[in-house]
């Protein structure tokens, strides 16, 4: 299995076809659920539907530029890492990006490796300001370090298994849907077959036994004992 840094689902906003293709394919090789928008406006209308845990932002874009999303973003004080992916490699704007919040930059070209690399750290830097590991049960896992432990033995898993596993988990208790489940697991292009997410919970099952995750019937699915009312 490919080393993610963290399961999870990116926005990419980039209006050239060439490149925004190329990272997209790139990003969902190494393990990434990425959405590609080419327009700022579409960026917006996006994040406001969507669950990301990263946004990675052109800055010359049609409608609406990146700083102007980026304006957006932080105004209604959304908690998402930003890096932003621009040819503009003068001073000026950089520092703009910097006071408008962005997380880290990278000016184009660059090679996928460097921005996976940089996707990682920046993700390590938001983890290590939430708890570093999440716990339930017999369960233990890594999101920054994509580990997972079932009664202290590691167990390997693949990355959507990984990803359903931490959204139960950080959710420990509660009941999630199937919906929600596929909601941040896949993004807009992706094939998401009807039983997806069942396969991918009963391969979990049998990973980690059929106790861990537990089924509400025509609700969803839970990991951990009930939240008292
Ligand atoms: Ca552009």
């Amino acid at each position: 299995m490919r080393e993610t840094g963290y399961a999870m689902r990116l926005l990419l906003v980039e209006d050239d076809p060439m490149i925004g293709n190329g990272l997209q394919q790139g990003l969902r090789h190494e393990g990434y659920t990425v959405d590609w928008v080419q327009e700022g406006s579409m960026a917006v209308l996006a994040l406001e539907t969507n669950p990301y845990s990263l946004l990675l932002l052109d800055l010359g874009l049609p409608r609406l530029d990146g700083m102007q999303v980026l304006k957006a973003l932080r105004q209604r004080d959304q908690a998402l890492s930003v890096i932003i992916i621009t040819a503009r490699d003068s001073l000026p704007d950089r520092l703009a990006g910097l006071d408008n919040g962005a997380d880290d930059y990278l000016m184009k070209p660059f090679a996928i490796e460097e921005l996976v690399a940089r996707i990682r750290a920046v993700s390590r830097r938001h983890a290590g300001h939430a708890r570093t590991q999440l716990s339930a049960g017999p369960l233990r896992l890594d999101p920054a370090r994509h580990l997972l432990w079932l009664r202290n033995m590691l167990v390997v898993v693949s990355a959507k298994e990984f990803a359903i596993l931490q959204e139960l988990m950080r959710e420990s208790g509660t009941v999630i849907s199937r919906e929600q489940l596929e909601e941040r697991l896949y993004g807009w292009g992706e094939e998401v077959g009807s039983n997806a997410v069942e396969v991918h919970i009963h391969n979990l099952r049998k990973k980690l036994g059929s106790e861990v995750i537990r089924t509400v019937r025509g609700v969803g699915y839970r990991i951990g004992d009930p939240e008292a009312a």
